[in-house]
Parts: C-alpha cells; structure tokens; sequence
C-alpha cells in the first residue's frame, strides 16, 4: 500500500484508544476534570458497568459558553500555554485530549455554565462530530454524560471485561479520588443503587470509613513524614490486617494517582518481615514535592510519572511507613524457640485436641480486632529459602534443597513444637518440619468441604444480629449470599446496605455473629466471580484461614500429636488451601550430607 495520511476520524479513533481503554478510564477522565475545576461536589452515575451511561455533574467553574467547541477539540486546554509549563503543572489535565477522546467513541452531551455567566450551554458530540450547541438554563458547574461508549468501535467493545470487573474498577477509582480529596464531596450511583457517598468534611479518616468501614479506618496507622522537598502522609494497615494482593495500595503524587513499581517496593520493603509471603497491606500515601521534581507527561492517561530524585523518594516511603508500624508495634517477631522434646510418647493418642484447640480458637477468634501476631517471612518462603541452611561444604558436588514429595505424607512420630510455631516430627526418611497453622487449616479445609454436599454445621443465633457496611461492600455481600448460606451461614438484606445474620457455620460460633461475616466477605472485592465450586472453596479456605491455630499459640504434646495425625488422614497433607507447603522434609541423606558423613569430600 502507498503511504497516505490517516483520514481524521481513524487518526482520532486511534489517538482515543491511548486515553480512553474503558469505561473506568472514561470516569477517570472525567473526574479529573471535576477536580481541576475546584469542584466541591462530584456526582457520578453509572449505568451497566459504564456501557450505557457515564455522568459526571460537579459545581465547579464551568465551561464558559465561548469556549465549548474548544473544549471538545484535541490538544484544547485552559491548562498549559508554552511547552515550559510541562514541568510546572499543577493541574490534573494538560494534554486537552480527554474530552476528544471520548467525543470520538461515544455519544457526549456536556452541559456548562461558567461561574459569572447568566444562562448555560449544552453541546452534543456523536462519534466525533459536533451537533449545534444550544444555550439552555443550568446551574453553574458542568454535566457531562457520555451515552453508548464504544458504539462505534466494535472491536474495542469485545475487549471490554466483565461487568463486575468494570464496576469494580470504577468503584475503586472513586474511593482513591475521595481519600485524595477529602474536603469534595463524592457520590456514586451505580445501576440506580448508591455504592459510594462522602461527606466532603475533609476529614481523611472519617472518609477512610465511609470507603472501608468503621472497623478498618480504626486501625490503619497514621503516616507522615515531611523533609524539606518531600512530605508524606496518609495510612497503612498494621501487619494483622492484609490482603492477598496489591490492589488497595495506592499513591498519589501531588494530588494524582499513579502507579510506580519503585513505590510499592519502597513500602513493601518497610513492611519487610512483618508479612507472610503473598500477603500485601491496605495503604494509601499521599506525596507532595515541588512540581518541578516529577515529570507527568510519559503516559497517555498519565498513570506513570517520573521522578528527578527517586532514591529519595523512596527511602522517604521506606521511613514513614516504617515508622507507623514500629510506633504502632515495637515488639518483634517471634519468641525464642522452646524444645519439648518427648521421645517416649506413644504412636497414637486419642483425638483430645478437638475439644482443646476448639476452645482454644475461641479464645482466639473473640479478640476479633487484635492484630495476628507478626510471623516472620520464612514460614511461607520459598522452601529452599525456608531455613537457614549453612552453605554446601566447598567441594560438594549436588547439592539439593530439603524437598518435599508430593503425595501423601508417612506416619510422623512428634518430638515437640519449635518456636511455638512449628511441629517437630520424626518420619521413617528424616526429619519434618510441620507449619501449624498452615496444617491446621488443610484439616480444616478438608473437613468443611466434605460437609458442603450435606450440611455444614451451623449455629443459630438465639437473636438475628444486623449490621450495616459500607455500600461497596454491601453490594459485594448481596451477590454472594447465595454462597454464604450454602456454607452454614444465614444471611440476609435487611434493608439499605444492611443485613441480618441469623446463623453461622459452627466453626465461626465463638466469634461475634457481624465480624463472621465480614471475614468472608473482606476479600470479595478481589475476585473475579470464576465458578460456583471455586468460590465455596474460597470462602471456605477464608473461614479456616481464620479459625485455624495460629504461628505463636502454645500447643500441649497431645494437641501436637493430634494435629499430626489429622494432618496425615488428609487427601493434600502437604500444602494449605492456599498452596503453601504445610511441612518441611530434611532428610536423613541431606542431614548426613550436611554434617559430612557421606557424600561431599
Ligand atoms: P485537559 O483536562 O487536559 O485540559 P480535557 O479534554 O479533559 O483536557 O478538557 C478540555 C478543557 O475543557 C479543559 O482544559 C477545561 O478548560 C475544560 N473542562 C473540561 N471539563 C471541565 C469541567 N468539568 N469544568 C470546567 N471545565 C472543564
Ligand atoms: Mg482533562
């Protein structure tokens, strides 16, 4: 083919596809334009996750009415004037492509008037052709809808992720924004239901729990540390409360959310050895510095930015966030180990600790908010990095890692428990190392999914128990009920975001009947509804995630062996519902290795 120059409607297709990916990006688009207008109020209504209608209405400055067509023009903005300003900006917006953009995929009717002008103007553009404008009556401030996004690019359409996905996703834009702009009041309608609403009263913790509940905002810990060129603040949960994955850690560099690999490693690095491998914190930290130190402009929908000194920067996240947690919780780690060693037990011991963990774990579960006791990395390490192994003897040729068969596991003699964490066991081939908690929980997990089929036991409570959450969350809770009340639970709405519980699975009986629920539901938010089977699973593992001994409880030589023994009776002794090794195998060739008695030299 000759080459041509692209006819506009393709070049601005292709140019729209950079900013505009989804819906999400559409609200957040949208939102930023709110922000730049010193809005004090921001409605957002969605429709079928964004498909139908995005609208944004805020009250900020407006449109005036000379400059409308201007604003839907790409490369059109009231924000920057000469290519110097890239380096001073203030402003969320500065490319003057967002509203284009969208103008270009969608049906999109923007609705104005500015601050000191007597009546309003509504423009209408469909796949990026103008209508006439009209002068209309409105409040000052701006309304934006966008209808059909993507009508017009089909192939875009298709790519589209689910449904729940989508709103998830611009649930979870509308929670950063409102947690960076405390003082805007913020409301999301999603489908005619309320899923978000702030109170604008530029309180950040008071907003923390309109966003995450009462319970959460309650126990993050208050960051901030200010240098001379950098400040940071914000909140971060302590090492008990996590999640499975990063999405609820979040920064906001001078008043924008973007993402950066250095950032989340400076705060991971913080929080270095107070998590379990594959467990992150709920965090959101807000940096400052002059505008001067970071470049905004290396990414179309300006998620990335770059930063002059990073080194400082990072090592600024690193301190304040270390900070809060040793503030919060001075006392490492684990105790020193203790050997109870007890050669002479018999094999077999009757299956005492049922009663005694079961009531041990109610013990447990009932001091509901006290954070798990910080467990140090190694325990869900990678198992060659599990324990500290001296350094193969110079001259050794193949060496190999204690590995663990997989399989069934053989029948263990227990020697005692090692740092009031771990099973010491004999084996026919060596020696074993067995995670309590991780074992207990492949009991439990066992267990409990066998009594799915029939019936799970339950506990009626002798009075139904309401509760409210917060509206993300509650409508999390309404789709998986279904899946609640399968597991022993039952659960239903009660009204607004509230719900009654009037029985849970016998397991969760100690624990305070609202607080059993919310350990179901807390992670919710980051599935991805797969199959039905896969989801009980999940909840399941939650439950006994929950309920299981932890890293750090005493347990008597005939809790010890009686673990071991229900460990054994499981189909997958080795590894947790989560898939983490349960045990550690040294064995008997490794060890003689180890000490030089075959082998090395
Ligand atoms: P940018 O934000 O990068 O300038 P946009 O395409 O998002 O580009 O918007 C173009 C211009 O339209 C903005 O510079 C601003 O002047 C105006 N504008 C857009 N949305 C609003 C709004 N909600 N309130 C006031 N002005 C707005
Ligand atoms: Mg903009």
């Amino acid at each position: 083919m000759p080459i041509q120059i692209l006819a506009p409607e393709v070049a601005s297709q292709i140019a729209a596809g950079e900013v505009v990916e989804r819906p999400a990006s559409v609200v957040k688009e949208l939102l930023e334009n709110t922000l730049d207008a010193g809005a004090g109020k921001v409605s957002v209504r969605i429709e079928q996750a964004g498909q139908r209608l995005i609208e944004v209405e805020d009250d900020g400055s407006g449109i005036p009415a000379g400059e409308m067509e201007l604003a839907v023009e790409r490369h059109a903005t009231s924000k920057l004037r000469k290519a110097d300003d890239l380096f001073h900006i203030q402003t969320l917006g500065f490319r003057g492509e967002a509203l284009a953009s969208i103008g270009s995929v969608s049906r999109l009717t923007i609705t104005s008037r500015g601050k000191d002008a007597e009546t309003g103007k509504r423009l209408m553009v469909e796949g990026g052709s103008n209508h006439a404008p009209e002068i209309i009556g409105c409040p000052v401030g701006t309304l934006v809808r966008v209808e059909d996004l993507f009508y017009n690019v089909p192939a875009r359409l298709k790519f589209l992720k689910k449904d729940s996905t989508e709103r998830q996703q611009i649930d979870g834009l509308l929670t950063r924004y409102a947690l960076a702009y405390p003082q805007v009041r913020f409301s999301l309608v999603q489908d005619g239901s309320r899923a978000l609403q702030t109170t604008g009263s530029g309180s950040r913790r008071e907003t923390l729990a309109a966003l995450y509940g009462v319970d959460i905002a309650r126990q993050m810990l208050e960051v901030s540390l200010e240098e001379t060129a950098m400040q940071v603040h914000g909140f971060t949960s302590p090492v008990g409360l996590t999640r499975s994955n990063r999405k609820e850690i979040t920064f906001f560099v001078n008043g924008r959310w973007v993402s950066d690999g250095s950032l989340n490693s400076a705060l991971l690095r913080a929080y270095h050895t107070y998590l379990m491998v594959g467990r992150y914190p709920l965090t959101v930290l807000f940096i400052d510095m002059d505008p001067e130190l970071v470049d905004v402009n290396v990414h179309p929908a300006k998620a990335e930015v770059r930063f002059r000194h990073p080194e400082q920067l990072f090592s600024l996240v690193q301190r304040s966030v270390r900070r809060a947690l040793l503030a919060y919780a001075p006392a490492p780690l684990i105790s020193v180990p203790t050997w109870h060693t007890s050669p002479s037990l018999p094999e077999t011991q009757p299956h005492q600790y049922g009663i005694n963990l079961d009531w041990q774990m109610a013990a447990d579960v009932s001091a509901e908010d006290r954070p798990e006791l910080p467990v140090p990395q190694q325990p869900d390490a990678p198992l060659d990095t599990d324990i500290a192994l001296p350094d193969p003897p110079v001259g050794m040729q193949h060496y190999e890692p204690p590995s663990i068969s997989s399989g069934q596991m053989p029948i263990l003699r227990g020697l005692g428990q090692l740092g009031n964490t771990y099973i010491v066991a004999e084996g026919p081939d060596g020696l074993y190392l067995i995670d309590q908690h991780a074992a207990h929980e492949r009991i439990l997990f066992e267990r409990m999914l066998k009594q799915i089929g029939k019936q799970i036991p339950s506990q009626r409570l002798l009075q139904g128990v309401s509760f409210v959450l917060p509206p993300r969350h509650a409508r999390l809770l309404a789709e998986q009920l279904t899946f609640l009340n399968r597991l022993g639970f039952e659960v239903e709405e009660f009204g607004v975001d509230t719900f009654r519980v009037s029985a849970v699975p016998a397991l969760l009986g100690k624990m305070d009947p609202a607080a059993a629920v919310r350990v179901v539901v807390e992670d919710f938010e980051e599935d991805e509804t797969p199959l039905q089977s896969r989801i009980e699973d999940r909840l399941v593992a939650r439950i006994c995630k929950r309920v299981a001994v932890k890293g750090g409880q005493t347990l008597s030589n005939e809790e010890q062996l009686a673990l071991l023994r229900d460990l054994e009776a499981c189909q997958s002794p080795r590894t947790c519902p989560h898939g983490r090794p349960t045990m550690i195998h040294l064995s008997v060739d490794l060890l003689e290795r180890q000490f030089g008695r075959r082998g090395s030299r």
